[in-house]
């Protein structure tokens, strides 16, 4: 997961209660969530959904609610549907979601697994690493076998990215320019627009001389 900040302005078509998912409030919200699903950081996923962060059941104030309207792609809404009432609120700015949950790629593309890590001991961050490790690892379904599956070897492709880079900053051979392109094509992995950044952030804040150099990097 990811902090984002969310404007105050409000969407016309929600204003005037015509429906919570027009075309402009899609679009300030691909805006906010940086085109990327808030619970499992798919970049431009192949179905998003606006979702109700508070379940509305029929209620109109929480239906039409801004501060309550998410993007997520259709597997994380289908999976967090009513039961995951109450994750950690990416848009809140006092809290850092990233560092609550600590998220270890898959080493390998076909890895079944990926782990996370309670990094606070709340129930509500609870509640989120329980979400995620559905999210990440669930095959109760053949279809989110699949699904899984394929967002594993997704996540382990960007983690493939970030190796090159790490290899090219410690290659004994490298230039001084060559490591500092290292570390800028670092920050562009770490930064929140980025897939899956949980992920390489995490990867970096474990390795004691990269992690002090970029830690700056991570809001
Ligand atoms: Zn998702």
């Amino acid at each position: 997961m990811f902090n984002t900040i969310r404007p105050p302005e409000i969407p016309a078509s929600l204003s005037a209660h015509r429906r919570y998912d027009d075309s402009d409030v899609y679009k300030s919200l691909c805006e906010i969530f940086y085109n990327k699903c808030y619970i499992c950081e798919a970049k431009e996923p192949h179905d998003i959904n606006v979702e109700h962060f508070t379940p509305h059941k029929g209620d109109k104030k929480k239906k039409f609610d801004w501060n309550n309207l998410y993007l997520a792609c259709s597997r994380c809404n289908n999976i967090k549907l009513a039961e995951f009432d109450g994750i950690l609120d990416c848009c809140d700015p006092s809290l850092d979601v990233f560092r609550a949950i600590r998220h270890v790629p898959p080493i390998t593309p076909y890895a079944r697994t990926v782990q996370l890590v309670a990094m606070v001991a709340n129930a509500r961050v609870d509640l989120t690493r329980n979400l995620l490790e559905r999210i990440y690892n669930s095959d109760h379904t053949i279809n989110k076998k699949i699904s899984g599956g394929f967002l594993r070897h997704k996540i382990f492709a960007q983690y493939n990215s970030l190796l090159d880079q790490i290899n090219s900053y410690y290659d004994p051979l490298a230039t001084d320019d060559e490591k500092k392109l290292s570390l800028e094509r670092m920050k562009k992995l770490i930064h929140k627009s980025a897939p899956f950044s949980a992920f390489t952030r995490w990867c970096l804040l474990d390795d004691v001389i990269l992690g002090d150099l970029l830690v700056e990097f991570m809001d």
